[in-house]
């Protein structure tokens, strides 16, 4: 949006604030917020008509203090080494916050996934993953699916990687299909985190999540599961939307059958039966109790934010509220949860399926998500305590664990040389 600051700007203001909350010097802040690798690469494709296409692919490992590098890929038109970088800066953060033992990532290429046949995506896929072989790997960085990417993408770059190096290595990638080690669990995880914290955060301000009205933007790997979850849990899901506008019915939205339909439909929920077509930005704005970002960033900006009506935001999607409009936010009392926190289940998950890996012995679902609720709680306490503590909004107490725990590694491990 014009004159919206970018997700590279709001990360580094951010982070400015945390280090000003903490008091970290200089030196410090210099370290925190320098990416420690950034590589741009030509992905070329061989397209299925015969003529080539060249594309733009990133990976950026942002700090590698607490661990190896973390975090998803990708395949959007929009996608640029800023963007990239600011994501990957958000993943070091949430890493830490979340307490996993690994340091922030985030890798993309600048293309529609949706333009490109399925031999082309295996194609393009592949290539990206043999550009990345010397910089990742299961200790050194293990990506993951995100935005137009899935669990069938982490299998090509697990393939690719293990033909490479010569020997198979299901640790190089998380969020990778069963069959070859995904985990248990895994697809919903950062669905059933977004609900566990949305419902810690209700629980605090003595609101009951049953009956609780709830609006979803984005219907893709996150905000499809979040909403079913969340009706399954007794909340009345009220709208969701996807690229192609929203749906709204105020009696309450039948997730599930939203999910049959764009799976096997129409793929899209606009149109869905029983429903009136909403805007994204009127979904924004509905009288809800809770908001649920989870598309893009950088949705809820100074113009909308005194419009908006949530009186609770949870960050399905990563930066989905600029630095602006978390301030309007604060002032007008609405409670935002924070990317950080509120979507951190889908890595901590992905850290299970990595020590499912590297143990090759595998959990339940049920073990799983007791493990992953165990984290989320202790997460949303430990912030919402510093919070209480320090005055400041859950984004700066998020964002001030985050820091903190990095810093702290920093000036353990010292300086080399
Ligand atoms: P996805 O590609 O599966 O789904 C994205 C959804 O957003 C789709 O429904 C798409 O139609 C919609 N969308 C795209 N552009 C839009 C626009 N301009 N307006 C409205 N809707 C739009 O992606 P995902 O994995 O669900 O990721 C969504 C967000 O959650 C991203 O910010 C991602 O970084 C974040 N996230 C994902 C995970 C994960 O485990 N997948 C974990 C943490 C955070």
């Amino acid at each position: 949006m014009l004159g919206s600051p970018s997700p590279w700007q709001t990360a580094q203001t951010q982070l400015a604030d945390a280090v000003a909350q903490l008091g970290l010097d200089d030196g410090m802040h210099d370290l925190l917020r320098t990416p420690r690798r950034s590589l741009t690469v030509s992905v070329p494709l061989l397209r299925d008509d015969g003529h080539l296409t060249v594309f733009t692919g990133y990976r950026v490992q942002h700090n590698l203090a607490r661990g190896p590098a973390k975090g998803g890929i990708r395949y959007h038109p929009s996608t640029d080494l800023d963007e990239v970088k600011a994501l990957a800066m958000l993943m070091t953060w949430k890493c830490a916050v979340i307490g996993i033992p690994y340091g922030g990532a985030k890798g993309g290429i600048a293309l529609e996934p949706s333009m490109l046949s399925r031999h082309e995506l295996e194609r393009v896929t592949r290539r990206y993953a043999a550009e990345l072989v010397p910089l990742i790997g299961p200790e050194k960085d293990i990506p993951a699916p995100d935005v137009g990417t899935d669990e069938q993408t982490m299998a090509w770059i697990m393939d690719t990687y293990s033909i490479h190096t010569g020997h198979i290595a299901t640790g190089v990638v998380t969020g990778k299909p069963i069959s070859i080690g995904g985990s248990a669990g895994r697809a919903g995880a950062t669905s059933r985190g977004v609900m566990l914290s949305a419902f810690a955060a209700l629980r605090e301000h003595g609101v009951d999540h049953r009956g609780a009205t709830v609006a979803v933007q984005g219907f893709g790997k996150v905000g499809a599961l979040a909403a079913q979850y969340l009706h399954d849990a007794g909340c009345r899901v009220v709208a969701v939307s996807d690229v192609k506008g929203g749906v709204y019915n105020p009696q309450g939205l039948d997730p599930l059958g939203l999910v049959r339909e764009v799976r096997d439909g129409s793929g899209t929920v606009v149109g869905y039966p029983g429903t009136d077509i909403i805007t994204n930005p009127e979904l924004l704005e509905l009288d809800v109790d809770v908001l649920v970002p989870a598309a893009l960033e950088g949705v809820i900006t100074a113009e909308n934010a005194p419009r908006v009506r949530a009186r609770f935001i949870v960050e399905g999607a990563n930066g989905p509220v600029t630095t602006e409009a978390d301030q309007i936010l604060e002032d007008r009392g609405v409670v935002v949860v924070p990317d950080i926190l509120a979507n951190g289940g889908g890595v901590a998950v992905s850290y299970f399926e990595w020590v499912q890996d590297m143990q090759a012995y595998f959990w339940t679902e049920d073990e799983v998500n007791e493990r992953l609720a165990a984290l989320m709680a202790r997460a949303y306490r430990e912030v919402s305590f510093l919070a209480t503590e320090r005055k400041v909004s859950l984004r700066t107490a998020a964002q001030m664990i985050g820091v903190g725990r990095v810093a702290e590694a920093h000036r353990t491990r010292g300086l080399y040389p």
